[in-house]
C-alpha cells in the first residue's frame, strides 16, 4: 500500500492520534542541533489536524522539553513530549497522572511535618529535599519520605542525597504511544519516525494503525519516505483528507 493511501484511510478513524518524530521527521536535520528548523507546512498541518473534533497531533522527540517548545514554536494544540516520552506536556493541559498528584500532595504533609524541607514540583515527578531539616530529625525525614515514595508502585523512586524523589516511568516512545492512545481513546495511530529510538514506537502499532518510516536503514514501520519534505506533503494530504466532505 501507499502511504498516501494508507492515510487517506486512516483519516476515517473515529478518533485518530498522529504522532510525528522531530529530528529528521519534520526537521531536516542539520549539523548543529539548534539550528534544526521545522517544515512549516508540517507544522500547520498538525496545528490544523489539532483543531479538528476528535484529533489529536503530537510531535514526540528525544529533545528536552524545552528544546522541543523552543524549536517548534509550541504549536497550538499540538502536544509536545520531550526526552522519548519522559516528558510531557500539552497545551491541552491534560493533568498528570493521579498517583504523581497523590504523590505531591503526600510530600507536602511530610514537607509541613519536617521544617526545613521542601518540595520541588517537576513537569513529571516530584522531589522532597531534606537537606535543610535539623541533624536531630534529618535521617528520620528521609526514612519516612522513602516509605512514603515507596507506596507509589507506578512510579520510579530515587533515593539521592538528602533528597527523595518519585517519577513517572518512560521506558521510550512505544510507552509514550500507548499512553496517548489509551489517555485519547484514539482507534487509529500514524506515527512517523526516522530514526532507532522510534521503532519502539513502530513496535506498538496494530494492524489498523499507520508507521511510516522516514530515510533509510531498517525498520518495523509497514511504509517508507524519503525525507522530510514527503512528510509535509503527507500530513498536508491527511489533514485534507480528515477535513474533506
Ligand atoms: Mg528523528
Amino acid at each position: 500500500m501507499k502511504a498516501v493511501d494508507a492515510l487517506e484511510r486512516a483519516a476515517r478513524a473515529n478518533v485518530l492520534l498522529v504522532v510525528c518524530d522531530y529530528d529528521g521527521t519534520i526537521a531536516p536535520l542539520v549539523d548543529d542541533p539548534a539550528a534544526a528548523r521545522p517544515e512549516a507546512g508540517a507544522i500547520a498541518s498538525l496545528v490544523t489536524l489539532a483543531e479538528m473534533p476528535a484529533t489529536v497531533a503530537a510531535i514526540l522527540s528525544g529533545r528536552s522539553l524545552d528544546a522541543l517548545a523552543t524549536l517548534t514554536g509550541s504549536p497550538p494544540g499540538v502536544h509536545l513530549i520531550g526526552s522519548h516520552g519522559a516528558e510531557m506536556t500539552s497545551a491541552a493541559g491534560e493533568p498528570p497522572p493521579e498517583s504523581l498528584i497523590t504523590a505531591r500532595g503526600r510530600f507536602e504533609q511530610l514537607a509541613a511535618q519536617y521544617p526545613g524541607s521542601l518540595v520541588e514540583i517537576k513537569p513529571m515527578g516530584v522531589a522532597f529535599h531534606y537537606r535543610g531539616v535539623p541533624a536531630d530529625s534529618q535521617a528520620t525525614a528521609g526514612v519516612a519520605a522513602e516509605s512514603a515514595a515507596a507506596a507509589f508502585t507506578d512510579l520510579r523512586m530515587i533515593h539521592g542525597k538528602h533528597v527523595v524523589e518519585v517519577m513517572i516511568e518512560a521506558s521510550g516512545k512505544g510507552e509514550a504511544i500507548r499512553d496517548l492512545r489509551r489517555r485519547w481513546g484514539a482507534d487509529i495511530v500514524v506515527f512517523f519516525g526516522d530514526d532507532v529510538t522510534d521503532e519502539d514506537g513502530f513496535a506498538v502499532l496494530h494492524a489498523a494503525d499507520v508507521g511510516v518510516k522516514v530515510g533509510s536503514g531498517p525498520t518495523r514501520a509497514q511504509l517508507r519516505v524519503a525525507d522530510t519534505t514527503t512528510v509535509t506533503e503527507l500530513l498536508e494530504n491527511l489533514a485534507a483528507a480528515r477535513s474533506g466532505p
